[in-house]
């Protein structure tokens, strides 16, 4: 198939995302191509800032724009009471999960508000999958 360089460096780079294999990378490309600009930049824009601006807390190493993270800082949490977590993301999860049974049980005792601990995993880089 004959694509403007552009449009085979943008399905060469989507490619590589997660989950991302030759046929949606196509379909995600001309998906942009026929894109109005602005939701475009503000697509591009976005992910820049994630890169910019989301770091690991110095504490507790969740994902945060603000170090200390928002849970570090909270005066209302137990800092001796820890929830670990295999990644980032499922710190908003547990933390759902948490709100949700000191809710339930609030009315019995004091609420003991946990912080997310990560345990980070190394960075291995899989292999390319599609
Ligand atoms: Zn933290």
């Amino acid at each position: 198939m004959n694509r403007p360089d552009p449009l085979t460096r943008l399905v060469e780079q989507l490619q590589r995302l997660p989950g991302i294999g030759a046929k949606s990378a196509q379909r995600l490309a001309y998906h942009v191509l026929k894109t109005p600009r602005e939701e475009i930049d503000r697509l591009a824009d976005a992910m820049r800032e994630v890169k910019d601006r989301v770091t690991y807390c110095s504490v507790c190493s969740n994902i945060t724009d603000v170090d200390p993270c928002f849970f570090c800082t909270n005066g209302g949490r137990d800092p001796r009471v820890i929830c670990v977590v295999e990644e980032p993301e499922n710190v908003a999860a547990s933390s759902a999960r948490m709100a949700g049974a000191t809710r339930a049980s609030s009315a019995s005792s004091k609420s003991r508000r946990t912080s997310p601990r990560l345990r980070r995993r190394g960075t291995s880089k899989a292999g390319t999958t599609s």
